[in-house]
């Protein structure tokens, strides 16, 4: 029996078959196996389906499609019963360094909610495009959704995402039971969005939207009282879009340059009794939660976005950032009680060459022992800087993804049983067309020597601008806060 994720608990007679076709009877009963669990059960009487939910349901029916892919024409008797170890089971990809059409989207999905992956966030704005039209901000769109090039290359990259369009991947996503979580970057990530509205940035000076990488110093002035307004109406339109529990601010890389010399950021940090400008990012930030909270939303949050520590309200900590800082922040936070998303960037990030994280690193992967009581999901993320097209996307999300989907779901953990299973899962795939890495776990000097071509490639992508800003906000820190 190959199957991904491993289910709970399971019992198979390798004697007695159910021959097509067979009726499917599903059952709604109370304490079957929790919210998302079922019951499967092929038998003489056919197959049975007993869950709680209509959810359970369905991840059952997802079963059923391995079961009859490994077996084809004659089901084993089988009894499952399964359940999930994580209730936040998530992806995100990337639409802003690249813009993906919805029907790559929607592949994704329907592959997805095969892995019974449940949380897809939807990263929709950055530096290098803003993909989400909203009517309060025609420009947005009209100017934040386009760049000229990207490191020099001379080839335009552009697309948004309409508003129709938003909501027929919501509700593509209802029918999968896949929850949708938006992603707007602030207060750094912004910089399409000063393209836009300059008038939003600490010095108002026009710039391009980001046609190079790393940590842009163009960031939302949070001093100004005009740039809380603007940030309001943004999030009012976005949450209309998105039913969900969730809403993702970013708050990472917010490379504070010009805050530092702001008239309008000193004053605020002045008169609001702040000790910097790390605490001024928490006090911006505890607004802009305060107001989604308001909503009934709970925000997300990247644990480098936190390091004021001084944010307030409904929040859970994305960890990312494994060094010493954001794990710091990580572990604080979970003490203070705060839940906790687990993507650790040398494990889950999806865009790095298998020779750096290769399928069994993202499979073994363990959460530090001190956060674990608080983490309620695992999400891999997939970022774009480097990844142009489906092809390339393909590869890098698959077969990792499966790791995680497996690891978020079973409590049981087995890398070489899972090897043979994710053989028949790539049926599946292929059955997709998708074109799946087929070297997950390369050798050490070829993998080091790919690894060592992505990061120089990358390198320079960078921005030299975004490189030479980071060297002074050091140097000014250091000056201002002796340290
Ligand atoms: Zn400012």
């Amino acid at each position: 029996m190959k199957l991904i994720p491993l289910p709970q608990a399971l019992t198979v007679s390798n004697k007695d078959f159910l021959t097509k076709p067979y009726i499917i009877n599903n059952i709604i009963a109370e304490k079957v196996a929790g919210p998302e669990g079922y019951r499967l059960d092929i038998g003489s009487q056919g197959v049975v389906i007993t869950a709680e939910t209509p959810r359970g349901l369905f991840y059952a029916k997802q079963t059923l499609t391995q079961l009859e892919e490994e077996y084809a024409e004659q089901l084993p008797f089988v009894s499952i019963t399964d359940f999930p170890r994580y209730a936040y089971r998530g992806f995100m990809l990337d639409c802003s360094r690249h813009f993906f059409p919805i029907d790559i989207i929607k592949k994704q999905l329907d592959i997805m909610a095969t892995l019974k992956l449940n949380t897809f966030h939807w990263h929709l704005t950055d530096d290098q495009g803003w993909r989400i039209q909203l009517d309060g901000f025609p420009r947005l769109t009209e100017i934040g959704s386009k760049r000229a090039q990207t490191a020099g290359d001379g080839k335009k990259v552009e697309g948004f995402y309409t508003k129709d369009e938003i909501s027929d991947i919501v509700a593509y996503c209802a029918d999968r039971f896949i929850e949708v979580i938006p992603e707007i970057d602030l207060p750094g990530h912004f910089k399409a969005a000063l393209a836009a509205y300059p008038q939003f940035s600490c010095n108002q000076l026009e710039i391009t939207v980001g046609e190079g990488f790393g940590i842009s110093p163009d960031i939302l002035c949070a001093g100004k009282e005009e740039s809380y307004e603007f940030c309001y109406s943004i999030l009012d339109e976005v949450a209309e879009l998105f039913p969900g529990r969730y809403f993702h601010l970013g708050g990472d890389e917010a490379l504070k340059l010009y805050w530092l010399d702001c008239p309008d950021c000193q004053k605020r940090i002045a008169d609001c009794g702040l000790k910097n400008e790390e605490e001024l990012q928490g006090y911006f930030m505890s607004k802009m939660v305060a107001h989604l909270n308001e909503k009934g939303k709970t925000v997300i949050n990247w644990n480098d976005g936190m390091l004021g520590g001084n944010i307030k309200g409904d929040i859970i900590v994305q960890y990312w950032k494994e060094n010493k800082i954001g794990r710091e922040v990580a572990i604080k936070e979970a003490k203070n009680g705060r839940k906790v998303i687990i993507s650790p960037f040398f494990s889950y990030y999806l865009d790095y060459p298998y020779g750096m994280t290769p399928l069994k690193k993202t499979y073994n992967y363990e959460a530090d022992g001190a956060i674990t009581d608080q983490v309620i999901g695992l999400e891999a993320p997939l970022w774009t800087e480097h990844i142009e097209d489906a092809e390339k996307l393909w590869q890098q999300i698959y077969p990792r993804l499966v790791a995680l989907a497996e690891r978020a779901w079973s409590n049981k953990k087995d890398y070489q049983s899972f090897l043979t299973r994710l053989d028949n899962f790539n049926n599946i795939l292929n059955r997709y067309n998708i074109l799946y890495c087929n070297n997950p776990n390369p050798y050490l000097l070829p993998g080091k020597l790919a690894t060592l071509k992505f990061f120089i490639k990358a390198l320079s992508r960078v921005e030299k601008g975004n490189l030479n800003a980071m060297k002074k906000t050091k140097e000014k820190l250091k000056n201002k806060y002796n340290k």
